[in-house]
This record gives C-alpha cells, sequence and structure tokens, in this order.
C-alpha cells in the first residue's frame, strides 16, 4: 500500500474504510438517555450503516431506532473489550462512546483500554453530543477513506535499543 507520509513513525500501511461504515455504540448509564436522543435525531444516517454495540446500549438503539445492531456482552461484562477486540482486527471504522464524566465505573480499567485502542489504531471517536454531531456529518461518512495506521512497531523498537 503506498506510503501516506514519509515521517519515520507514521504508517506505511493503512486501512481501508469502506463507503458503509461499521459504527460501534457505547454508553455508561447516566448517558444513555442524550445518547438515545442523539441517535434517533440521526436515525437517517445511521441506518446507511452496520451498528454494533455494547450488550444495554445496543439493545436500546436497536429497539427505540427500530435498525439491526449486532450486540457485544454488556460494558461491565467485558463488552467494551470486544469493542476494543474488533478494532485491532478492523471489524469496526468508528466509536461513538458517551462515556460518563462523574461517576467512577465497575469497568474503569476495560474504559480505559477502550479509549487507548481507539487511539491506537486511529479510528474516528466521538465522547459527546458535539463531537458526534461533527462526525456523523462528516462528507467522508458515505465516502470509502483510508486510514493510516501509526507504527508503533518501528517506534518501540527505537526505544529498545
Ligand atoms: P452497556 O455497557 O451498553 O451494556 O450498558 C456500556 C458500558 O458500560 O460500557
Amino acid at each position: 500500500m503506498k506510503t501516506l507520509t514519509s515521517h519515520p513513525d507514521i504508517a506505511s500501511h493503512s486501512a481501508t474504510m469502506g463507503e458503509k461504515k461499521r459504527i460501534g455504540l457505547v454508553a455508561h448509564d447516566y448517558r444513555k438517555m442524550d445518547f438515545i436522543d442523539w441517535a434517533e435525531y440521526n436515525r437517517d444516517i445511521l441506518m446507511q450503516h452496520d451498528l454494533y454495540g455494547t450488550g444495554t446500549t445496543g439493545s436500546l438503539i436497536s429497539e427505540k431506532l427500530k435498525l439491526p445492531v449486532h450486540r457485544f456482552m454488556s460494558g461491565p461484562l467485558g463488552g467494551d473489550l470486544q469493542i476494543g477486540s474488533a478494532i485491532t482486527e478492523n471489524r469496526l471504522d468508528i466509536l461513538i462512546f458517551f462515556w460518563d464524566p462523574l461517576q467512577a465505573q465497575p469497568h474503569d480499567v476495560d474504559v480505559k483500554a477502550l479509549l487507548r485502542i481507539a487511539i491506537v489504531y486511529n479510528i474516528p471517536l466521538a465522547c459527546d453530543r458535539s463531537s458526534a454531531d461533527f462526525l456523523i456529518s462528516s462528507k467522508l461518512m458515505d465516502q470509502p477513506y483510508e486510514r493510516y495506521l501509526v507504527d508503533y512497531g518501528t517506534r518501540m523498537k527505537r526505544e529498545e535499543s
């Protein structure tokens, strides 16, 4: 695949995102009402893509929007980690994650892991409603996109030597 940049830490490889995006949807309990409201408002766009969610968030979106949503486990039971794993295997393109800024979660370590892995794999990530609005209304939503992958391997080898 073509080199996207000459910077040594930036990838010589990329992942292709198709016209139809695979969108991960996660909301903590106190953020679910806002998240559902956002999703209902954006139903026409969301219905053009493949939707994935953690257990409860996925069920609510499916029920309220009458759209199919692939459901992982509930967040506290490993759903965030399953979403993270899907990102590493290039099975998800985008993550919309309304996490609760006021309350610690029993699975805070999983939340941190998911946010970290979204950055490692350079996927579009929105954690609040206005970011989600900007993301979902991007003209790139219905175009293919080459998402570059940072070459962390080269950096790690350099730091070891
Ligand atoms: P839930 O999980 O959709 O099953 O509530 C979300 C989370 O807490 O990460």
